[in-house]
């Protein structure tokens, strides 16, 4: 095996997801909430299940139900419904307590977005 180190410089620019994206940089859950049958998904679904594809953005609450949560070698992860949407999430936790029923999405802090969720009292400022 010959090792190689490769740099990439690139922009990634979000598109139409570009609240969602803004919003997870920020600590905020940005749902999109169908304009015909009112079904919130969070993360936002371009063409909702009923087929419509016009909808609104919302701003949920960012706090966040534990339905179900693994322990892996990258961290620990959960399925989550956040309060307000109407579909799952899979998330990061990122130091939510163990046994922890509930959690706040948490800010990326940085341009790389990601979706994570961990204790009320580290999430980010309204
Ligand atoms: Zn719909």
């Amino acid at each position: 095996m010959v090792s190689h180190r490769l740099t990439l410089d690139y922009d990634l620019h979000p598109g139409w997801l570009a609240p969602f994206v803004e919003g997870l940089v920020a600590g905020r859950a940005m749902a999109r909430a169908c304009t015909a049958c009112a079904r919130t998904s969070f993360p936002p679904q371009r063409t909702c299940d009923c087929g419509e594809t016009s909808a609104d953005w919302v701003a949920l609450s960012g706090l966040a139900e534990v339905r179900f949560r693994t322990r892996g070698a990258d961290g620990d992860f959960g399925l989550v419904a956040f309060e307000g949407a109407d579909t799952l999430a899979v998330v990061a936790l990122d130091g939510l307590s163990d046994g922890a029923k509930t959690g706040h999405i948490l800010a990326s802090g940085g341009p790389l977005a990601r979706m994570a969720v961990g204790d009320l009292e580290n999430r980010a400022a309204p």
